[in-house]
């Protein structure tokens, strides 16, 4: 079914993956009117950690931990990266809207705010990002001061192994320990799952019952590792429970996907956006869009038939990349799938991949994507901006191979950032 009155808004946002949830709320922030539609997006198979830029150059596989001073060489060396269209001071504005905006919504992170912080993973290694989920915060300074530690693994949780992580770490942690136990209620059970175990711990006697299975295995430790599950919401007060029932600082260790601080993350982004006025259309695409008179674009939305009709000044194009829709990969072509702009790619098929997937100079399939002005504006083939008023944010741009500069949540954020204020000034 259509309304029969379209929508009327300042900026209709597509996409509600982190770039798209960033837009919106910088966007209502400015007193903008805003719709917004999508599916979940990567969001919920991200860790939870915010990273801002940790590789960089890809090549040689430096490590930084001083984030702000990689990005002024990668915004120095590489002009195309999205992030050389934007000021430092307003990536730093960016990250400081986000985390204030989750510290209300319950979420709190915690950063060092000139550094980057070193997370233990589920595989042992250790993950330069950041901004780190409260919970995973102890695992950071434990990581530091290696005191005696116990790492705690679940019967059936699949991807998460305490023994592998204690033979990874052991060589420079000699008094880390691990443990397996069953979940409380769950032990009957071949597979658990974070979200279930999340879930449950949402209940005060369920945390107690497995702070009841861990301190008798606590021994001298004087910190405890779990997998990241410690509630879907209300963490502080499932990690402060836990803590004084187990008797030491807790904290968590992110799993493979789809990942509870993902999740978190999401939930956290939908509950804060709607008292702001954002109307979010959970579960919807664009289907169709145009742009009626030059400054007015009238978006389609729905399901599989068109549901809402959304009139709006401007766009955000959040829509992703493969897993999130935005971008796909055909026999031959890569395209973009709303508007058909061009996109930028390797010109044959046989240059997408190098024969070796730990290839160290990376894949140029990953800088495929939109080219953009300064104004965060997709350009046409003639190298114009497409549109005045339509603006791209997010995994969807050119030039900026997230995953191998460690700079994801990082790019979605502060490409939001530019293409709001371009749009608002
Ligand atoms: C496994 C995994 C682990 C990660 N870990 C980290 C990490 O540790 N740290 C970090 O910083 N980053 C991490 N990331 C990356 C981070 O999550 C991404 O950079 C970020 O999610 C990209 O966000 P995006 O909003 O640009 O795209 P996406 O999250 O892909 O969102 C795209 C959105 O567009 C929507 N969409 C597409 N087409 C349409 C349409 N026609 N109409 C309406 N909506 C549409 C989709 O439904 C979706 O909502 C990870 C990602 C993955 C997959």
């Amino acid at each position: 079914m259509t309304d029969v009155e379209p929508i009327k808004c300042d900026l209709c946002v597509i996409g509600s993956g982190l770039a798209g949830m960033a837009a919106a709320l910088f966007a209502a922030n400015r007193g903008l009117s805003v719709v917004q539609m999508g599916h979940t997006g990567e969001i919920i198979f991200a860790s939870g950690m915010l990273d801002l830029l940790g590789v960089y150059p890809v090549n040689e596989k430096r490590s930084w931990s001083e984030p702000w001073a990689a990005l002024d060489t990668l915004m120095r060396d590489n002009p195309e990266h999205p992030y050389a269209r934007l000021k430092e001071a307003d990536i730093r504005a960016a990250f400081d809207e986000i985390l204030t905006f989750l510290a209300e919504t319950g979420i709190t992170y915690h950063r060092n705010i000139d550094h980057n912080s070193g997370v233990l993973t589920s595989l042992g290694t250790i993950k330069t990002t950041y901004a780190v989920p409260h919970t995973m915060w102890n695992g950071v300074k434990a990581l530091k001061e290696k005191p005696a530690c116990l790492i705690i693994d679940i019967r059936g949780l699949k991807g998460f192994s305490a023994r592998q992580i204690v033979a990874a770490l052991n060589a420079g942690w000699s008094n880390l320990r691990s443990a397996r136990i069953s979940f409380p209620g769950m032990d009957h059970l071949n597979e658990v799952y974070t979200e279930h175990m999340a879930n449950a711990l949402l209940l005060p006697h369920n945390r107690e019952k497995l702070a009841g299975v861990v301190r008798p295995l606590l021994k001298d430790s004087k910190i405890v590792g779990l997998p990241a599950i410690l509630g879907l919401y209300r963490t502080h007060e499932v990690l402060s429970q836990l803590e004084e029932r187990i008797g030491v600082p807790v904290f968590e260790i992110p799993t493979i996907p789809p990942s509870v601080p993902g999740l978190r993350l999401k939930e956290a982004f939908e509950r804060g956006l709607r008292p702001q006025g954002v109307r979010y259309f959970s579960l919807t695409r664009a289907l169709n869009v145009r742009q009626k008179v030059e400054g007015q674009f009238e978006t389609q939305i729905g399901r599989d038939a068109v549901e809402h009709i959304v009139h709006s000044r401007g766009i955000i194009l959040a829509s992703g990349r493969f897993i999130g829709g935005g971008l796909q990969a055909g026999r031959k072509h890569i395209r973009e799938t709303i508007f058909d702009l061009p996109v930028y790619q390797p010109d044959s098929r046989r240059d997408w991949h190098h024969r070796d997937f730990l290839d160290s100079r990376g894949h140029l399939i990953n800088q495929a994507g939109l080219e953009i002005d300064d104004a965060f504006r997709p350009l046409d083939d003639t190298g114009r901006p497409a549109f005045e008023t339509l603006f791209a944010a997010g995994s969807i741009l050119a030039h900026n191979d997230w995953k191998r500069l460690k700079c994801g949540a990082g790019l979605a954020i502060a490409s939001a950032f530019g293409a709001v204020k371009s749009f608002v000034d």
